[in-house]
């Protein structure tokens, strides 16, 4: 439905025979009096020149494949990017050329976001849980000369080794000195280097080259759940104003005594800005390899003192249920959790809370928007409330944070009443929201009038707070109206017996569309069709009850972390409802 709005039509121009008698010529404007301050381009290079200069005593922490970790200062990241500039250069790297990665969150991906978007060519990181058609059409998009690979994923790039595009000079492995494999053969008709031995002779210093700030720095491409994807340049002066935003005490409010740890993978959305963040604020960064589970995150959190984390509600799922299975493990000082991506379950909010004293707080944002967009932190209005309601009220994803402007419209282009019940498309703009995909034109999801379409269905309440309903392929329309899949599945995470839960569209002969609830039972409980339904009840509008329950040992999961609903809803397309009486009767 709201692909069908168009921007209400200008007010129609005075007709001309209505129109006053000229007046008299206008005194001339004065020439506008510009302030006399430095006007110093926003670019990546200073980020970096700054956390070298004066932060050295800060650590950059990062975990190789056998579990082993490795330490550098920014001094020596700065010094290496140095060297691999240096190298690319050689290698005749121009300005604007793109250079992709295939990497886990570790150091020497730390060093190629800074080194290649330092001397002007653009870091395009790639996922590598895509799917081979996916990284062949992404790598053919972007036009490629060098590829940055994990040894680990070597593989799966030998899979599509005929299909590389042409513009693709060099594949580079980023592994230990001496332990490259395959090094000097030939990837399809690619060379494969090492990317240490790449940089072994170069010289670690560089002045770095002072440009436009409007220049890009990296290319994302959406994950392309819902179509092609589509790649989202960003420029230098986007990426500063950024990082620069999310060090806000309300945000991610970040000193240079802290130690963050991103569990965001760095190859989707910049890792949310924080490898740019750390180096603005000079603090430590831990970066934790490709291993992502309760333990190895737990032992990280403990031995390196991580005072800040990242990471989607999957991640604090299963850390705070397995630390819930290991009840001596506990936090010497509790971190701090930004989670984002998806909705955030409060149970998963308040056990973190009330049993950890680990505060979370919710952020929104898309590949589009850098990503961060909102936050919800308190505010003058609800600073005094108690924690029960403010944990209930944690579940909405956030206010504009300053640089972002938010709004929402109803299927007219009318913006929606700020109520909290009203809903609409959340539209977008600000000095970090894509303005056009790359190698494209003509997408509708940007308005004539500047905004960005987000395809978020929203609420706004009175305190300018916004929550998210659904996304507007996911929502559940029940006989004409709509039924939130995020509330129901946010409900039932509260159930004692469940680890994971999902709601689908089903069809439904009466009222079109149902809910279809999947869930993933703890270990060890078995939970019944009644008992699941019964935890609704009081909880939720008696006619959102879903119309039936599956109960599955797995979610299918997208590239970025979240349930891969598209999949779902293929794998249960012929799913009837079971007749329950409260569909029948709404
Ligand atoms: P993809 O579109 O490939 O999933 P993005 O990371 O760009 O990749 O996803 C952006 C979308 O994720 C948003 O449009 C929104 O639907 C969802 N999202 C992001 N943050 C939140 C959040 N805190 N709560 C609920 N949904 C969120």
């Amino acid at each position: 439905m709201f692909g069908l709005f168009k921007n209400r039509p200008a007010a129609a121009p005075e007709a001309a025979a209505s129109a006053p008698a000229a007046p008299a010529a206008a005194p001339a404007k004065p020439a506008p009096l510009h302030g006399l301050m430095m006007d110093r381009p926003l670019l990546i290079s200073d980020i970096l020149k700054h956390a070298a200069a004066n932060h050295a005593g800060a650590k950059i922490v990062s975990v190789r494949a056998d579990g082993s970790r490795v330490r550098h200062t920014w001094p020596q990241i700065a010094a290496r990017a140095a060297k691999l500039a240096n190298a690319l250069a050689r290698r005749g790297v121009q300005q604007g050329e793109r250079i992709a990665t295939l990497a886990w969150n570790e150091h020497r991906h730390l060093e190629i976001y800074y080194g290649v978007s330092c001397m002007g060519a653009v870091m395009h990181t790639v996922n590598p849980r895509l799917f081979a058609d996916q990284l062949v059409f992404i790598l053919t998009d972007a036009a490629d000369t060098h590829l940055f690979i994990d040894p680990t994923l070597l593989p799966a790039l030998e899979a599509v080794a005929d299909r590389l595009p042409p513009t693709l000079k060099a594949v580079v492995v980023m592994g230990e000195a001496g332990s490259v494999p395959g090094q000097g053969k030939l990837i399809g008709k690619v060379e494969l280097l090492s990317q240490e031995a790449l940089i072994a002779d170069e010289p670690d210093s560089i002045d770095w080259p002072v440009f436009d700030e409007r220049c890009a720095s990296s290319l994302c491409y959406t994950s392309g759940t819902t179509g092609e994807p589509k790649g989202v340049l960003y420029s230098h002066r986007s990426t500063v104003l950024h990082a620069l935003t999310t060090l806000q005490v309300d945000c991610f409010a970040t000193s240079a005594a802290d130690v963050l740890l991103p569990v965001v993978p760095m190859f989707h959305v910049n890792a949310w800005g924080i490898p740019y963040a750390a180096g603005m604020a000079g603090c430590s960064l831990v970066l934790p390899g490709p291993r992502l589970d309760p333990v190895s995150l737990y032992t990280l959190f403990e031995e390196e003192g991580v005072t800040g984390s990242a990471g989607v509600p999957t991640i604090w799922t299963a850390l705070l249920q397995w630390l819930r299975a290991n009840p001596e493990k506990r936090f010497t000082n509790p971190p701090r959790f930004t989670v984002g991506g998806t909705a955030l379950p409060k149970p998963i909010n308040e056990g973190f809370l009330k049993e950890y004293g680990v505060r979370i707080m919710h952020a929104w944002g898309m590949t589009e928007t850098s990503p961060l967009g909102a936050v919800n932190v308190r505010k003058a209005e609800n600073i005094d409330w108690d924690e029960d309601r403010w944990l209930d009220y944690s579940k909405k994803q956030g206010r504009p944070l300053f640089g972002i402007e938010l709004k929402a419209v109803d299927a007219e282009g009318h913006e929606i009443a700020h109520d909290g019940v009203a809903f609409g498309e959340l539209l977008v703009r600000g000095n970090w929201v894509a303005a056009q995909y790359f190698n494209r034109t003509g997408d509708d999801v940007f308005t004539d009038d500047g905004w960005f379409r987000t395809g978020d269905v929203v609420t706004i309440d009175a305190l300018g707070v916004m929550e998210i309903v659904d996304r507007a392929k996911d929502v559940i329309k029940s006989g004409g109206e709509w039924i939130s899949s995020i509330e129901l599945e946010n409900t039932i995470m509260g159930h004692p017996k469940v680890a994971m839960a999902a709601v689908i569209a089903m069809h439904h002969p009466k009222w079109d569309e149902r809910p279809l609830l999947l869930v993933v039972p703890k270990p060890g409980s078995n939970p019944t069709e009644a008992e699941i339904l019964a935890f609704y009840e009081g909880r939720i509008a008696k006619w959102w009850t879903p119309d039936a329950v599956e109960f599955v040992e797995t979610l299918p999961m997208t590239a970025t972390g979240k349930v891969w609903k598209a999949v779902l809803k293929k794998q249960y397309a012929d799913r009837a409802p079971t007749t329950l009486a409260h569909a029948q009767t709404r």
